[in-house]
């Protein structure tokens, strides 16, 4: 099945008909488009043009406010296609991308695609300016580990800028937890599915609260912040992005 007639079909079990809506206005990836709304939930907002998604849309505006020279930037993204793929291949100096897969060792490929953990990186020390990612942190085991190692990767003064779905809350929710191999949960099991994607759904292992931005300074980290994109994306509330910078 190709990706597009996949994602007319994801589109299509979205579609609440009476929730429809059309709106211009500016995408952070492909300029001036279209957007529609397939329902009224964050899930149902997408660019015409690049598909983005509001978690997407958030952290493309987010990109755009926080790193003004993009093109001197070598960045890091943690998944191998999609709008923000395709934004910064063409706008970033250089960019490295991957998928996590089970069962193959990190920097070894499946399909032609690179895959790492982001808990033990095969990047070098110092690889990056810039690292990217959205919806990845609730599913990683030891997140702690995972935060040391964008450290780790990033150039002194680099920054990773990123999307998790957070609580209203201070305390982050440990919902599981891996235990010398074997898996254990604290609170019932919840699965996150990407409606764009096909496949079954992945565990969260928590539920972040504003303590996250602790848990980076604690992993190295010298700032970490959460902001609003400025720009307004139609129908929704912005999300907020986490931006974190190394020292200098
Ligand atoms: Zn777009």
């Amino acid at each position: 099945m190709t990706h597009w007639v996949s994602r007319l079909r994801a589109g299509i079990a979205l579609l609440k008909p009476r929730e429809f809506a059309l709106a211009a206005a500016p995408c952070p990836y492909c300029g001036p488009s279209l957007f529609v709304r397939l329902q009224r939930e964050e899930t149902g907002v997408r660019c015409t043009r690049c598909a983005a998604s509001a978690v997407h849309l958030a952290l493309g505006w987010a990109l755009r406010d926080q790193v003004t020279h993009l093109g001197e930037c070598d960045a890091c993204e943690l998944s191998a296609r999609g709008p923000l793929v395709a934004f910064l291949r063409r706008s970033a100096r250089s960019l490295a991308t991957s998928e996590y897969f089970a069962d193959v060792a990190p920097g070894g490929l499946r399909d032609g695609i690179r895959c790492e953990d982001v808990q033990r990186l095969s990047y070098a020390d110092a690889s990056f300016d810039l690292v990217t990612h959205t919806e990845v942190f609730e599913h990683v085991p030891d997140d702690a580990r995972a935060f040391a190692e964008l450290v780790r990767v990033l150039r002194p003064g680099g920054v990773t800028i990123f999307t998790v779905p957070m609580h209203e809350g201070e305390l982050t929710v440990e919902r599981a937890r891996l235990r010398d191999g074997a898996l254990e949960h604290v609170h019932p099991p919840v699965y996150h599915t990407d409606p764009l994607r096909d496949g079954a759904g992945i565990l969260a292992f928590r539920d972040y609260g504003r303590d996250i931005l602790a848990r980076l300074r604690d992993a190295g980290f010298a700032e970490a912040d959460l902001t609003t994109p400025t720009q307004r994306i139609p129908w929704t509330v912005p999300r907020a992005v986490v931006v974190a910078r190394k020292p200098a």
